[in-house]
């Protein structure tokens, strides 16, 4: 595709003329990327990432967006493309390629038992919703375009795509993707049953909308009576997944899916919704016990509308839904339609209250809650509103993976042995290396979001006292010091052991024991141990164990304690 026929799509979706030229050059970049790639297709490989960008486009995402779906598999296919990104286009664009990259790693095995962890290092690992949009669309596209790979590799392909990211679409609210998502899985995974149910659909439909536009027309009549002005009238038919699920829970009973086909009437506001309801319980008989007020109290992921079914005629049952158009929106594109509204000229300032209606701030705030105490209150600001954009609500953890791609979810600051304890104690008592993402690094490594850890151990390798400070878990020191006490105390008598004691003779007096505390903690040393003397007699010292750096942080150590008001001696000793 040239720029030209790019370009005249890109003014569907209104992009504005100052986005096209930066697009322009985003474009170019992406086509000297992956010049002369193919795909398994045959095509072009920028195909793909242009059909991505107009997705994203479509969505009405920011430029900053459209232009990362242009570039979010050119990293990987050149890692030095992320410098020129950022040299030639700034910060964001480059924050937002290096997030798909980096989520990228993250796969779905398909065991349900780590879905969870899966979804929410998924989410972790991409810092931003908008790296999760341009996934999604992604995957969307790789999807619709998924025919030409091997089977085994289709069907590895949908099952990630039905467990993970129709599910995180569905986290965000992001219903049409998801219905999307989920019917080209089932397509590839359940071949048989998507052709029944497609077949089935389809057979009914000639008749069905030739009696659809029959009501609609008695409908529209009276809406107009009625004074109100629908914005738009149109029906959907359920998605095939759904209906098969639903099939599956009625026990292959068609006639009990009333909601196959739904009337949707979009108005200009509630009252509107309320007026339209009446004039459609005007003109049928409503089902007892259909109607359902999503308005006064929405479904517990945000959904808002009127839903009632009634009978035209006598058995045959028609669903009505009725809703505003920013009801609509929400529940056709979720999270995505914030940038749709910002799209519309409403000023930045008209964020926060778009926020507070946004639902799945409150999903995603709960979601949170599963792994760490609430922060802030109910209603959320427009710093909060932000902040959840930026998802850093599981800053406090941690979402690595094991060389078979399972995930551990660990307290940020956590280093390899926290990891190797985790697995096994047996693991962590002998282990002698860590790999992260294939490099050695060492044991001090504080872990990010994303890798890949694998730790080597040796048979005889044993656990050292050092160890103790640089692990994070409380489990990981449990499982060290159990081990510590489990083996003769001979055995770390070896020359690099550096633990210290230190005496300290003095006298003790009100504030010594902090001020003697406080030289290691400006020097951030883990105090291992401290044994204070009962009596206050300066006979007897107080004793600290600690892991100092080196001999000169020991002297320094040492000559800092010594000028301390009162202390008369100070004598260290490896132990
Ligand atoms: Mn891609």
């Amino acid at each position: 595709m040239n720029w030209e026929e790019y370009e005249k799509k890109l003014s569907k979706f209104h992009v504005v003329e100052k986005d096209k030229e930066f697009l322009k050059k985003v474009l170019e970049l992406a086509k000297k990327v992956h010049d002369g790639e193919k795909r398994l297709s045959g095509e072009d490989y920028i195909t793909h990432p242009i059909a991505v960008s107009l997705k994203l486009a479509e969505l009405k995402m920011d430029a900053n967006t459209i232009a990362a779906g242009l570039l979010h598999d050119a990293v990987e296919r050149s890692p030095e493309t992320l410098k020129t990104i950022k040299k030639n286009f700034g910060d964001e664009l480059s924050f937002l390629v290096d997030g798909v990259t980096k989520v990228d790693r993250v796969h779905s095995t398909g065991a349900d038992r780590a879905l969870e962890s899966v979804k929410k290092m998924f989410l972790a690992v991409a810092e931003d919703i908008r790296v999760v949009i341009i996934k999604l669309m992604d995957r969307l596209h790789n999807m619709e375009t998924i025919a030409s790979l091997p089977q085994e590799k289709r069907e590895r392909i949908a099952r990630e795509t039905l467990s993970l990211y129709a599910s995180i679409a569905d986290r965000l609210g992001m219903w049409n993707i998801k219905a999307q998502l989920e019917d080209l899985s089932m397509k590839y995974l359940y071949p048989k049953e998507y052709e029944y149910i497609s077949g089935e659909i389809k057979k009914f439909a000639p008749e069905r909308e030739k009696y659809l536009k029959k009501i609609l027309q008695e409908l529209e009549i009276e809406l107009k009576r009625a004074e109100i002005k629908p914005i738009e009238i149109n029906y959907r038919e359920k998605h095939l997944y759904s209906a098969w699920r639903k099939l599956e829970r009625y026990e292959g009973d068609w006639s009990r899916i009333s909601d196959l086909i739904a009337l949707r009437i979009i108005v200009p506001d509630i009252k509107s919704c309320y007026g339209g309801l009446g004039v459609v319980h005007k003109l049928w008989k409503p089902v007892p016990g259909k109607f359902k007020d999503y308005i006064a109290l929405p479904k517990p992921n945000g959904y808002q509308s009127l839903h009632t079914s009634v009978f035209t005629e006598p058995r045959v049952i028609v669903e009505f839904q009725i809703r505003t158009l920013e009801m609509h929106r929400e529940a056709e594109s979720g999270i995505a339609a914030h940038w749709a509204y910002s799209e519309a000229g409403k000023p930045k300032k008209g964020f926060k209250s778009i926020g507070k209606k946004f639902n799945w701030i409150s999903q995603l705030q709960k979601w949170q809650k599963e792994l760490n105490p609430p922060a802030g209150g109910e209603n959320a600001s427009s710093e909060e509103f932000l902040e959840a954009l930026k998802i850093d609500f599981f800053k406090d953890r941690i979402f690595v993976l094991t060389p078979k791609g399972d995930v551990v979810d660990l307290p940020k600051g956590s280093t390899p042995l926290d990891f190797a304890y985790h697995i096994h104690s047996e693991i962590g008592n002998h282990a002698s290396g860590a790999k992260i993402n294939g490099r050695m690094m060492s044991f001090s490594w504080e872990l990010r979001s994303g890798n890949v850890v694998e730790i080597i151990t040796q048979k005889n390798k044993k656990p050292s006292p050092e160890w103790l400070t640089l692990v994070r878990t409380a489990m990981a020191k449990n499982k060290i010091r159990q081990a510590l006490r489990m083996y003769p105390k001979k055995s770390f008598l070896s020359s690099d052991s550096k633990l210290v004691e230190i005496r300290i003779y003095g006298k003790n007096r009100i504030g010594f024991i902090k001020d003697i505390t406080s030289v290691f903690a400006r020097r951030k040393i883990n105090i291992q141990n401290l044994i204070s003397a009962r009596s206050g007699s300066e006979e007897v010292p107080i004793r600290v164990t600690c892991v100092p750096k080196d001999k000169r942080e020991l002297d320094n150590i040492v000559s800092r304690l010594e000028k301390i008001e009162g202390v008369k001696k100070v004598t260290p000793a490896f132990k």
